[in-house]
């Protein structure tokens, strides 16, 4: 796969009056073009701080990010290439209709034109939601909620997904379903994403690879390439496979002993 993305021996710490909280420690890792990357760490580690790095909403007080073999700025990666970012919350706006919310970064680009309200359109019919597009999000199931919020993101065709927790929100049901579904929409569009989350069950669900943080200052612990012979849209099958129960072991081992320290690649 083509390389993409390449951080080298990123650090950061947040400064204020009571003085420094480091956040980041020597981080080093790639990215290919359409993978899908899980980041897991404990709580409070620094994965936002990581993906606000990535995003270019922070500037990294030490190393480098790589766009395709180029360094990019402190600017970050908005410059280069279209970065879409999903939240926990959905951010959906109440007084505008379902339609109108997943115009919102089309409208904020200056980029409601013809050819993109028709692919908009498209989506909202592809992830059954056209049905429901004059209702307002507070009508909407949490599910269905989140899905706008992806057809928004999609919207502006972004290269890469920076996904925080998006699906923290739901209950354990639906964000089974809706994580792989989303997952699966990213997929078949070879889009690249960065999935942060503290659900090893959903980073070995959805995940290509994963990368396990250490606490906080956070380096890279260990990174595990994923590979399921079962249908990665089926969740169930995944779970329920001897292959997931064997990913997410060594990833909880890792996960929850300070002691190891697994090389990378
Ligand atoms: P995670 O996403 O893994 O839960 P974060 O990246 O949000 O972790 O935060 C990492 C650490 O940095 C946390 O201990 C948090 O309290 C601290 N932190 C985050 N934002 C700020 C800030 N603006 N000022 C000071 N400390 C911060």
């Amino acid at each position: 796969m083509e390389l993409l993305l390449s951080l080298q021996d990123i650090s950061y710490a947040y400064h204020n009056l009571k003085g420094e909280t480091p956040a980041l420690s020597h981080i080093s890792f790639e990215v290919s073009q359409g993978e899908f990357l899980a980041i897991v760490g404990p709580s409070g580690c620094g994965k936002s701080t990581l993906l606000s790095i990535i995003a270019g909403l922070l500037a990294p007080e030490k190393g480098s990010l790589f766009y395709r073999g180029q360094y990019v700025s402190d600017c970050g990666l908005r410059d280069v290439m279209k970065v879409g970012y999903m939240l926990q919350r959905d951010h959906l706006f109440e007084w505008r209709t379902i339609y109108k919310n997943v115009l919102l970064g089309l409208e904020l680009n200056h980029a409601l034109t013809g050819e993109n309200i028709d692919y908009v359109l498209k989506l909202l019919k592809d992830y059954d939601l056209y049905a429901f597009r004059d209702k307002k999000p507070s009508e909407l199931s949490g599910g269905m909620r989140q899905r706008a919020a992806l057809i928004r993101t999609m919207a502006i065709r972004p290269d890469l997904f920076l996904l925080d927790e998006p699906f923290s929100a739901l209950d354990s049901q639906t964000r089974l379903n809706v994580s792989a579904d989303i997952a699966q929409i990213i997929r078949g569009t070879n889009k690249t994403a960065i999935l942060i989350t503290h659900d090893l069950s959903e980073a070995v669900t959805l995940a290509d690879r994963v990368l396990v943080l250490s606490k906080r200052p956070a380096c890279v612990k260990c990174e595990m390439p994923i590979h399921f012979d079962t249908d990665r849209s089926d969740p169930l099958a995944v779970r329920n496979s001897a292959k997931y129960r064997l990913y997410f072991n060594q990833l909880w081992e890792v996960l929850t002993n300070e002691q190891t320290a697994v090389p990378t690649n």
